[in-house]
């Protein structure tokens, strides 16, 4: 179902109206995290401003340690649909359990799958139930085949809005947090007729590295990016070192509106 021999044209899916596809490079931003009312709609502010078209932000958090924060759950979820309501920025955010997903889908306008859950088929299956895009992130130790056959679960479900996003893979090297995989994008757009984008920031793990791999994700023609951003990523609960500040989000926004892909 997923597969481009079966389906040659590249499919566009609409989150909200907003198109994510071939020729859009659609720039999603948002916290790691909710944390409070003012942090989400202050990193949306930002995110809107630098021209981001859809707001990230996990309320159900998958975290390596159970004793860091695991998000505020259904009132993380209240809180970003009131961010929506304040900015009409549509909101991709992550469902961790197959029973939530019912719960998250009835707040998102996309949900998102975790690579920590990218074979986790019963997710997979509710999530293709659910009538909402999904935005599927691939395994940190998932090979492609496998990151398409995930999708495929969702798609036998009758759901074929989906996203593939690379977030990077467990390598030898321990200099990055996890190593951008930037030939899968071009891979699986070879395989594939869905959508793909790149998040440079759970991939490099650190702020400075976000620039140089979105500046790779354009190049090589990614459909969108994904990024942490946090009006004070010192704070911050989740993932602070990752997050951009206002001034670096401009920035980017600027390289992903002017930078033509190289093909
Ligand atoms: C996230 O985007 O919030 C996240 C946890 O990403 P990943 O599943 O890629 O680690």
């Amino acid at each position: 179902l997923v597969s481009r021999e079966h389906h040659p044209e590249r499919t566009v899916v609409r989150v909200g109206g907003v198109p994510i596809g071939p020729g859009t490079m659609t720039l999603i931003a948002g916290p790691c995290a909710v944390e409070t009312p003012e942090q989400t709609l202050g990193a949306a502010q930002m995110a809107q401003a630098a021209g981001a078209t859809l707001l990230r932000g996990g309320a159900f958090k998958p975290r390596t340690s159970p004793y860091a924060f695991q998000g505020l759950g259904e009132a993380g979820l209240r809180i970003l649909a009131d961010v929506r309501e304040e900015t009409g920025m549509p909101i991709v955010t992550e469902v961790v359990d197959a029973g939530d997903v019912e719960l998250v889908a009835s707040y998102a306008d996309m949900l998102q799958i975790g690579t920590r859950n990218a074979q986790n088929f019963a997710l997979l299956q509710a999530a293709g139930e659910s009538g909402k895009p999904v935005m599927l992130k691939r395994g940190m130790n998932g090979t492609i085949e496998e990151w398409l056959m995930a999708a495929e679960y969702v798609a036998q479900r009758g759901n074929l809005d989906i996203v593939l996003c690379e977030r990077g893979i467990r390598t030898f090297e321990n200099a990055t947090r996890n190593t951008l995989d930037i030939s899968a994008v071009p891979v699986a757009q070879r395989l594939s007729h869905l959508p793909v984008i790149v998040d440079p920031s759970h991939s490099g793990g650190s702020r400075d590295l976000v620039l140089p791999l979105t500046r790779a994700a354009v190049a090589v023609g990614a459909d969108g990016v994904i990024i942490d951003v946090h009006p004070h990523p010192e704070t911050a609960l989740c993932d602070g070192p990752q997050a951009l500040v206002d001034g670096d989000l401009r920035e980017l926004a600027k390289l992903v509106r002017e930078l033509p892909p190289i093909v």
